[in-house]
């Protein structure tokens, strides 16, 4: 038990799906963590999706990943975010029971008879002719595999900062992965340093639940899996409470802000600016008089509540002060403290875009070691790599969606393109094509590809198909039935806010003004009758933004026809004449893949790219001649 086709180091969100994507694909993978009682282990907010991420989450459902199917089995709170705005903008957010997500996902893994889990440090590659052969831990044993993926997350050089009291680990109460960190250094890799940081944790029967407001969870969401059965999804739900900070605690805060080592400059690494600390909410929006804090439970057994929007690394008893001040909160008892931890990162553009080293053949990154933050990003990135890493060991063509296809391409193009210097996470406005890109079709945009892999099952994507085939079904039976004019359709109209008609209206017409949706349709006519409410919704999306989605399929091709132009591995750039030195450079260190990602390294320019173009015309030509 020394030899394996992969080796992955840390069973967080990325190795697990890493892992996950390789067994299936009939691998034998060895899955490292520093302590198996961690293995999917949520570092800092029990939830999972959000805006932007509930789209990976989907993408990952539709590749057979595990995350959504485990976040079904174990969440406590559903709610769909931005129900506002457009159907592209909105997010499924789960706020998950911490430890039975864990203890599902550890114990879904122990029974994959090619999986097979080791609770070790690694401490150093195993490296010839530039080749990764293995990994070796810290009780010196070697292991070996054709392909290594790392996922390490924020344990690379962890360094928790708490007021003064700097403490090593990867997370609070657990070792930090050092040696490591030194090693990837030792061989090259250019390193950078970010930080991120988490709220304390508070015992449930110590707060005066009474001065907060309840937020409960939406009735019939849709789950993230389809493994969960949809007739039968009614999970128990859990409410969340809203509160606030208050001037008295900004004040207090500024007044010893030179306690904070955010501020007192010990703190070096980049943290995210969409994601700041409390500290940070007080001294950079000086002007706003309170910022909120919600009160999460961490599980149905457990005491502990996390407070978001508490987040800071006082020390300790000014942290209890701070608590103490928020209204409901006065006799909290800290059961864990928050804390800011800083970490070692690689610059992505240091990776292929299947996310393997270019400087090490046959060693792959994902996951927060890739300067990104957050579970979802993760996982994706765990996902794509384990893939590449598959289909490069069974001689298969890469796994290389591109940005009009899925967020985790326009994630994984990001990163290995223009690299990043603060703590990545992803958002939709990240994405070019984003009306494309929904999180309710996320499965059918990519189970095909899934399935060729051999990712996913029959019976999986016999469900996509029924999904698709009943879809359009709908739209042409909501084209054909007639909403005629009458008293009661127009009072029922009127009522929804939209004008009454004149003469009669096919139901996908009608379906097109915003103040209508598809139920309300139902209600008006017998013609057309519900499917149930994942594709009732597709078809509602499809109709209500037929016009937008036309137009953005068109600049689609545009950009498909850059994206087909390939850029051969050994290309030479010091032939291409009229470049100037600093784009030669950049395209050199980049190495783009294809003419359409030479395009977004910031400072290509479109006249660059033209004399490219011209000049990978010729390159084929000498190819071909030689
Ligand atoms: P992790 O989940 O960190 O998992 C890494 C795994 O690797 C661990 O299980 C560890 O045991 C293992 N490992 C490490 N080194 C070795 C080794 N040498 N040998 C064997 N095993 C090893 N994200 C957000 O989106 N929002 C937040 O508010 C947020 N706050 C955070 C606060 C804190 C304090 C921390 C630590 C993280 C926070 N994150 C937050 C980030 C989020 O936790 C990560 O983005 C996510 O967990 C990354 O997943 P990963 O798989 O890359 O790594």
């Amino acid at each position: 038990m020394r030899e394996f086709d992969v080796i992955v180091v840390g069973a967080g969100h990325a190795g697990i799906e890493a892992s996950f994507a390789c067994v299936r694909l009939g691998l034998s993978v060895l899955l490292f963590n520093i302590n198996l009682d961690t293995i999917g282990q949520m570092s800092c907010n029990p939830s999972i999706g959000g805006l932007a991420k509930g789209h990976l989450v989907r993408e990952i459902d539709a590749l057979g990943g595990l995350m959504p199917w485990i976040t079904d089995k174990t969440g406590i709170q559903f709610r769909i975010l931005n129900t506002s705005k457009g159907p592209a903008v909105q997010g499924t957010r789960v706020q998950c029971d911490k430890a039975q997500y864990r203890l599902n996902m550890k114990h879904f893994l122990e029974k994959i008879p090619n999986l097979h889990l080791k609770q070790s440090l690694v401490v150093k590659l195993i490296v010839e002719n530039n080749s990764v052969k293995g990994v070796i831990d810290e009780i010196g044993v070697e292991y070996y595999a054709k392909k290594v993926i790392l996922t390490t997350g924020t344990f690379l050089h962890g360094l928790i900062h708490i007021g003064e009291r700097k403490i090593p680990a990867g997370r609070a109460g657990e070792f930090a992965s050092n040696e490591l960190a030194d090693n990837l250094k030792q061989l090259g890799f250019r390193i950078g340093r970010m930080k991120t940081g988490t709220p304390p944790r508070l015992k449930k029967s110590t707060i005066d639940f009474s001065q907060f407001e309840i937020q409960y969870g939406d009735e019939n969401v849709i789950p993230f899996s389809w493994r969960t059965d949809l007739e039968n999804f009614h999970p128990e739900q859990l409410p969340c409470f809203m509160g606030y900070t208050n001037e008295r605690i900004h004040k207090f805060m500024r007044e010893n802000i030179h306690l904070s080592p955010l501020y007192s400059g010990e703190i070096k690494g980049v943290s995210a600016r969409y994601c700041p600390s409390l500290e940070d909410k007080v001294m950079k929006f000086p002007e706003k008089d309170r910022h909120q804090v919600v009160l999460e439970p961490e599980g149905k057994d457990t005491e502990e509540i996390y407070a978001k929007g508490l987040g800071n690394c006082f020390p300790y008893e000014y942290q209890e002060k701070i608590v103490h001040m928020v209204k409901g909160l006065e006799e909290a008892e800290i059961l864990r403290p928050a804390y800011a931890i800083e970490y070692d990162y690689v610059h992505p553009t240091q990776l292929k875009p299947t996310l393997e080293t270019k400087l090490i053949k046959g060693l792959y990154l994902a996951g927060q070691i890739n300067g990104t933050s957050g579970y979802e990003e993760a996982a994706a990135q765990g996902l794509w790599a384990g893939i590449n890493a598959a289909c490069a060991i069974l001689k298969r063509e890469p796994f290389l969606p591109d940005r009009s296809q899925c967020y985790m391409a326009v994630l994984v193009d990001d990163l290995v393109t223009k690299g990043t210097r603060e703590p990545y996470r992803m958002f939709t406005s990240r994405a070019e094509y984003r009306l494309i890109l929904r999180e309710d079709n996320a499965d059918l945009r990519l189970s095909k590809i899934g399935f060729e892999l051999g990712l996913i099952s029959k019976e999986q994507m016999e469900l996509v198909e029924f999904k698709a085939k009943k879809t359009k079904e709908l739209i042409e039976k909501l084209k054909k039935a007639k909403i005629s004019v009458s008293p009661k359709t127009n009072e029922y109209l009127i009522k929804k806010g939209t004008s009454p008609l004149k003469q009669s209206i096919s139901a996908y017409n009608l379906l097109k003004r915003p103040e209508i949706r598809i139920e309300d349709i139902f209600n008006l006519t017998d013609e057309v009758k519900s499917i149930n409410r994942i594709i009732d919704r597709e078809a509602e999306i499809e109709i209500k933004y037929e016009g937008y989605i036309k137009r953005q399929l068109e600049q689609i091709k545009k950009f498909k026809n850059l994206e087909s132009k390939k850029i051969p591995e050994d290309f030479d750039y010091d032939l291409v004449q009229g470049l100037s030195n600093e784009v030669r450079e950049k395209l050199k260190k980049i190495k783009p893949t294809t003419l359409g990602q030479a395009s977004r390294i910031s400072g290509i320019t479109p006249a660059a790219i033209s004399i490219l173009s011209i000049y990978l015309k010729k390159w084929h030509e000498y190819k071909k001649r030689k």
